[in-house]
């Protein structure tokens, strides 16, 4: 008998769930991808389409290419999910399952802050990036922010390479001194479980004349005075708004009942469901990691290695430990790389490689790893 595998959503940790039991159960498997979309991409090239560093289409990788053993890719919109009768249902017909990994990612609520949708811009969606790419070559004077709207945000790096990045462009452009950057942050530095990599930001953001707001949210936007709002009651002078808008669960999840205090509870290191046989991954739980590209893939590995022991009836593997990775953008071409681990000790520990020209290899070389591991891409 075949394991009839649905897996929900192919981002960063669906896509790593199905590469790894195709790579194990081959015809052993009969395994069902849904998502939406017709087309991934890594979420930092969101940057690069909100710099205009590359084109909108060289960063789309068609799910279309996915041809390997037991999985059938399907584009459909997932409207329901029983947990416990594990059955999916989309626009595209009804999925019923042995086992089901939910790898749904985090939505966006911009509409959380008053005055963000008529009069901001966010470059954390695909069509949030696009615009921008059209009006940061209008910029050449005023101020520029870069502001974080609700504390639990993925890649907590990102926003401090928007800053980075936004300079790099202005000083290409020849405007940067008619121009102010300021970066409004939840926390009181960077990217807190990493000392190492904030003290560098820090470093990185002086030189600049980059402003860090600390330990602040924008709680509204008003488009026709050009200021923002913090939520401690000040106010900003804005002419560029970068903003990264409120994350919450996919409606469908929302509905499933599946989660609780806004985001899918799991168990920490079988990233079970309180549901048999079903899993969440990535973003869209509430593991206690960052929500980033690189936990969401390690979690897939670790689900994809359960249901081939449990297929096996091999013992457990050893489970998930909190850990992984992610590459920073430092502007002028420099990339470090900061590693956390979030359940070792009472608090998240973090480890920094320097930033250097030659990392940008390392990067795209990461790129080009999970094109062909899950693509079957060459570069
Ligand atoms: C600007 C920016 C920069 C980033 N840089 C990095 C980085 O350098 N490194 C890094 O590791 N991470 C980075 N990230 C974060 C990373 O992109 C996410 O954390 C990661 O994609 C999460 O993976 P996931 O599998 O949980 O969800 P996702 O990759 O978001 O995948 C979820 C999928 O579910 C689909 N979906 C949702 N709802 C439905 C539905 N109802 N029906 C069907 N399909 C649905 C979506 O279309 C999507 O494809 C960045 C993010 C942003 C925005």
């Amino acid at each position: 008998m075949k394991l009839r595998v649905v897996v929900l959503g192919a981002g960063f940790g669906g896509l790593e769930v199905m590469s790894l039991l195709s790579d194990a159960l081959g015809d052993n498997l009969d395994l069902v991808l849904l998502d939406r979309s017709d087309t991934f991409y890594f979420g930092y090239s969101k940057l690069d389409v909100t710099f205009g560093r590359l084109n909108p289409d060289a960063v789309k990788i068609p799910y279309r290419h996915i041809q390997k053993p037991g999985v059938r890719f399907v584009q459909a919109m997932v409207t329901n999910i029983d947990p416990k009768a594990r059955r999916v249902t989309t626009d595209q017909g009804v999925f019923d399952a042995d086992v089901l990994v939910i790898a749904l990612g985090a939505d966006y609520a911009p509409e959380k802050t008053p005055g963000l949708v008529e009069g901001g811009n966010e470059y954390y969606s695909f069509a949030g990036a696009l615009k921008l790419r059209d009006k940061v070559p209008m910029f050449t004077r005023g101020h520029a922010i870069v502001g974080v709207c609700a504390p639990s945000f993925k890649c907590p790096p990102a926003p401090s390479e928007a800053a980075l990045l936004l300079h790099d462009n202005l000083v290409a452009r020849g405007v940067r001194e008619n121009c102010t950057i300021s970066l409004v942050m939840p926390f009181h530095i960077p990217i807190p479980p990493s000392p190492a990599i904030s003290t560098a930001l820090l470093e990185a953001f002086a030189e600049r004349d980059i402003a860090y707001v600390k330990d602040s949210l924008i709680s509204a936007v008003d488009a026709t005075r050009r200021v923002v709002s913090l939520n401690d009651g000040r106010e900003l002078p804005c002419d560029l708004l970068l903003a990264i808008p409120t994350h919450r669960v996919p409606d469908v999840v929302e509905a499933s009942g599946l989660a609780v205090d806004g985001w899918i509870p799991v168990h920490k290191h079988t990233l079970e469901t309180r549901f048999a046989n079903v899993y969440a991954i990535g973003d869209v739980t509430s593991v206690g990691t960052a929500k980033s590209g690189g936990f969401a893939e390690t979690q897939g590995a670790v689900v994809a290695a359960e249901i081939i022991a449990q297929f096996r009836g091999e013992p457990m593997p050893s489970g998930y430990d909190g850990t992984s990775g992610c590459y920073v953008e430092f502007g002028s071409g420099r990339i470090g790389r900061v590693d956390v681990d979030f359940f070792s000790g009472p608090q998240p520990t973090g480890t920094f490689r320097d930033a250097t020209i030659e990392m940008a290899q390392e990067k795209k070389e990461f790129g080009a790893t999970r094109r062909a591991k899950w693509f079957g891409l060459r570069a």
